[in-house]
């Protein structure tokens, strides 16, 4: 292997790898450096998003989806399938097989596009130089003409809940049950500690989630967070806003261990709650132990973040940062976006990101996604805009498929009709967005998409009358609005 590459990747997660591999595409001669290792000690790639994030999480969602279908769900559609029970290893088995398979496709795909694939830790030096330590304790010093750093995220930890991987975890934990826990505490109800309190409470865990803030989701647009609220709360997951966990204690009971947690409630007074497990779910922090030489060049900002321009440059010239370790939201699409860009941008093109339309999804059941601007966003800005919403109660695909949870939320200005923002709760709600981003992307209009034939009988139409509703069109609702 020559020491001397065009580019040098170091963090294979989705910003990671897909720089990598957009890079070697065009010609660059590019290495990507993991230091991950699967169960087994076998170097990986894949970062956070493949092998404890993303893709093991919907695993998992999706098999307590089936199962709480089967034990709730059958019935209603006439089909009996008697006493059904869980096995939970199992369960985690298929999670490993799919997490495998997709380090293997990662594999494939380096090889294919010839990116060298090294499995290790790697250190930026001064000069674009970085020492590769492979994971026999081997160094070497590479060269490269660019260094993209993509070392992402961990969990944030918060000192009145340290993790012992027993009885209180992080997400990886979490992933990783051998049983189904009966009480199950969950701290901090954001994206993951949705989805992962929903896997436990489908499969039997009694899930209480204490959130910090007195508002529900809060960067979401707030009546789609509402109705999600009332929806998951239908589901049995008790949501207490506006509790702060502030002690755990891990005691013995009758042979067995489980968690006292305290927290201060809403009105200040001091609450407890006792669990089986608790995991810690409080957001990530961006990851760069080891990562930096002190003569590197690159700085952080005041938050740990590698501090980057619109473009992904560091204070370093040559050296590019993307991902989770940098500003924005914590998100696999938005850093392979930003690898795309920064390979692409050093292979002398002049691609740039629209960090305006980045899709967010919370894979709950039903789903709930939003892409642009919320409507609070909107008001706080000054901007003078109108809505539409469309509920799935009056969708004949979502009711024939017992999917009637939820509503689309469409927003567009008030004087141009140009899609602002689109907020789902509902069924395929990550896909439904996803086509409001993409007419988003070419400017669409509200009536634009309102003119658009929809299939029937799909859950989009439901996007196509929140867009009618918008302008007081929306055929199959009365409409509030005056019609023009
Ligand atoms: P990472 O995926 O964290 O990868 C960074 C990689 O760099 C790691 O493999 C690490 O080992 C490696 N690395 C770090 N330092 C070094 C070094 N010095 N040398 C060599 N290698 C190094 N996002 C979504 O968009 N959708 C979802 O549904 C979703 N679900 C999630 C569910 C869970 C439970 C979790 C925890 C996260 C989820 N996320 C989701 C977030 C998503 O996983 C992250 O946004 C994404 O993984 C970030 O990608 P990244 O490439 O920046 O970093
Ligand atoms: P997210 O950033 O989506 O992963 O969500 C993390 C959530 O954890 C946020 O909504 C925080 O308000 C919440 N949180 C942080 N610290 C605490 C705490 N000590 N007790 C309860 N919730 C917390």
């Amino acid at each position: 292997m020559s020491d001397k590459f065009d580019v040098i990747v170091i963090g294979s997660g989705p910003a990671g790898y897909v720089a990598a591999i957009r890079a070697a595409q065009l010609g660059l001669n590019t290495a990507c450096i993991e230091k991950w290792r699967d169960k087994a000690g076998k170097g990986v790639n894949g970062g956070t998003c493949l092998n404890v994030g993303c893709i093991p999480s919907k695993a998992l969602l999706d098999s307590s989806h089936k199962y709480y279908e089967a034990k709730s769900a059958f019935s209603g559609h006439g089909i009996d399938v008697g006493e059904i029970s869980v096995d939970v290893p199992a369960m985690i088995v298929r999670k490993d097989k799919i997490v495998n398979q997709m380090n293997s496709g990662i594999a494939g795909l380096f090889q294919a596009n010839k990116v060298t694939s090294l499995y290790g830790s790697g250190k930026l030096l001064a000069n674009k130089k970085v020492q590769y330590l492979d994971h026999d304790g081997n160094e070497k010093i590479l060269e490269a003409e660019n260094v993209i750093l993509a070392s992402g995220s961990i969990p944030v930890s918060i000192p009145p809940a340290p993790v012992d991987n027993e009885v209180i975890v992080d997400s990886t934990g979490a992933l990783e049950f051998t049983e189904v826990p009966e009480r199950l505490g969950v701290i901090g109800a954001g994206v993951i500690g949705l989805e992962l309190g929903s896997v436990w409470g489908r499969l039997g865990s009694k899930v209480v989630c204490l959130e910090a803030l007195d508002s529900f989701l809060a960067i979401m647009d707030q009546t789609i967070a509402k109705e999600s609220k009332k929806i998951l709360t239908k589901q049995g997951l008790d949501i207490r806003l506006g509790c702060r966990v502030t002690g755990t204690e891990v005691v013995d009971s009758n042979g067995k261990k489980e968690v006292v947690v305290t927290y201060t409630g809403q009105d200040g007074s001091e609450a407890k709650e006792i669990f089986d497990k608790l995991i810690v779910c409080v957001g990530r922090r961006p990851y760069t132990d080891g990562l930096l030489a002190d003569d590197s060049g690159v700085k952080l900002d005041e938050r740990g973040s590698i501090y980057v321009n619109d473009l992904c440059s560091t204070s370093a010239p040559g050296v590019w940062a993307v991902g989770d370790v940098v500003r924005g939201p914590m998100l696999a699409h938005k850093g392979s976006e930003e690898g795309v860009m920064v390979a692409e941008r050093i292979a002398g093109e002049k691609t740039v990101m629209n960090y305006d339309i980045v899709p967010n999804v919370i894979y709950t059941h039903p789903e709930i996604a939003s892409v642009g601007k919320t409507e609070e966003q909107l008001k706080a800005d000054g901007e003078d805009y109108k809505v539409g919403t469309f509920p799935f109660v009056a969708i004949g695909r979502a009711v024939a498929a017992d999917e009637a949870e939820g509503m689309v939320k469409m927003i567009a200005h008030a004087k141009t009709d140009r899609v602002l923002g689109c907020h789902v709760v509902g069924p395929s709600a990550a896909d439904l967005v996803q086509q409001v981003a993409i007419a988003m992307e070419f400017g669409s209009s509200a009536e634009d998409i309102g003119m658009t034939i929809f299939g029937h009988p799909t859950f989009s139409e439901a996007v196509k009358e929140a867009a009618l509703a918008v302008n007081g069109h929306a055929i199959h609702m009365p409409n509030r609005k005056k019609r023009k």
